[in-house]
């Protein structure tokens, strides 16, 4: 007989209106880039997944990408969905990339602020500044102020150092540890703290020790704990899936949330869930020919490994492991 669980109930999260981005940071979760898939999310698409987390007790929800400023008609309809289904929006999240002028981006903040939202999560991080100039970022924070939007700075403790450089121009993080000192992008990763999944642990995976593959599976023995309980952060997208906590590259049909899950159709999931990375790596070994290396930087590095494995060889086997791009994307980290 199959097993069922279910995910109940649902606090906060995030919308993602689409995965391609303006930038390619080098923390980024998401591994969200220029070539991503240019899908956005579409007005129903939008509201049905804020009617199913409503119904779940979520009643806010962030906006998040990718960029969401990458398509201005989109955004504002995500926007009117979630106002139509009674989910306030916290605030959109923003690389400020898409700003040209002051007088066009009060224009725009107009707009979203008419739909309900009054506050953006400007993004302020080297990581970012590799890929956008800072008087974009400048020039979002003061058509915010004109157009009465509040500002949710990410990070401000960054500001000084960015804006000591060309404010024009964009910087490496190479460029940011010839001034700073040759451990910079290590001591970033320690003061931004960013979730170790997508191309963060790929970046930060070099600056750890190696440990023996027993030692990093004993790691994420309880990594699954939580997996289907947590009620915060999660993130349902432009596809129609429900991304848990911490895990952008499981998926789950958002129509599935409330009711039993059948695990059998989440296999990915269910070996997660019931044994940790251990039961994940022995379902990759015993099933599906993944053959480990000695040593591992971090549980979260050998999850991805493992991940990446199982849609190179079975895709259609793990549908919840998606999307697909998440671990086919091409593009690699910025050079540290
Ligand atoms: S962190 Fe944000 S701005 Fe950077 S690549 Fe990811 S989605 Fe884009």
């Amino acid at each position: 007989m199959p097993r069922t669980l279910r995910i109940a109930s649902l606090r906060s999260g995030g919308l993602v209106t689409n995965y391609a981005c303006s930038s390619a940071c080098a923390h980024c979760s998401y591994r969200s880039h220029p070539k991503r898939d240019k899908a956005y999310t579409t007005h129903d698409r939008a509201a049905a997944n804020c009617r199913k987390v409503r119904q779940l007790g979520c009643r806010s929800m962030h906006i998040g990408g990718g960029e969401p400023f990458l398509n201005r008609t989109g955004l504002l309809d995500a926007l009117e969905a979630a106002r139509e289904e009674g989910m306030a929006i916290e605030y959109i999240e923003t690389n400020s990339s898409w700003y040209r002028d002051h007088e066009s981006a009060v224009a725009l903040l107009q707009e979203v602020k008419q739909r309900g939202c009054t506050t953006l999560l400007i993004s302020i991080d080297p990581y970012h500044n590799a890929y956008i100039p800072f008087a974009k970022v400048k020039g979002v924070m003061a058509a915010c102020r004109t157009a009465g939007i509040s500002i949710f700075p990410w990070l401000m403790e960054f500001y000084e150092e960015i804006n000591a450089l060309d404010d024009s121009k964009t910087h490496s993080l190479k460029e940011y540890a010839d001034r700073y000192g040759e451990d910079y992008v290590a001591t970033l990763g320690q003061r931004y703290s960013p979730s170790m999944s997508g191309r963060a642990i790929t970046t930060y995976a070099p600056f750890m020790p190696a440990k023996p593959l027993r030692e990093v599976l004993e790691q994420g023995r309880t990594m699954g704990q939580g997996l289907l309980t947590q009620t915060g952060h999660f993130h349902v997208d432009l596809y129609g899936s429900y991304l848990p906590p911490g895990f952008p590259g499981f998926s789950l049909a958002i129509e599935d949330l409330g009711d039993d899950l059948d695990m059998s159709r989440y296999p990915a999931f269910a070996a997660l869930h019931d044994g940790g990375l251990p039961g994940f790596y022995d379902l990759a070994r015993t099933r599906h020919g993944f053959e480990a290396g000695e040593t591992y930087h971090h549980p979260r590095e050998l999850l991805d490994i493992i991940a990446r494995h199982l849609v190179t060889c079975a895709p259609e086997a793990f549908p919840d492991l998606r999307p697909l791009e998440y671990y086919t994307s091409a593009c690699r980290p910025p050079s540290a």
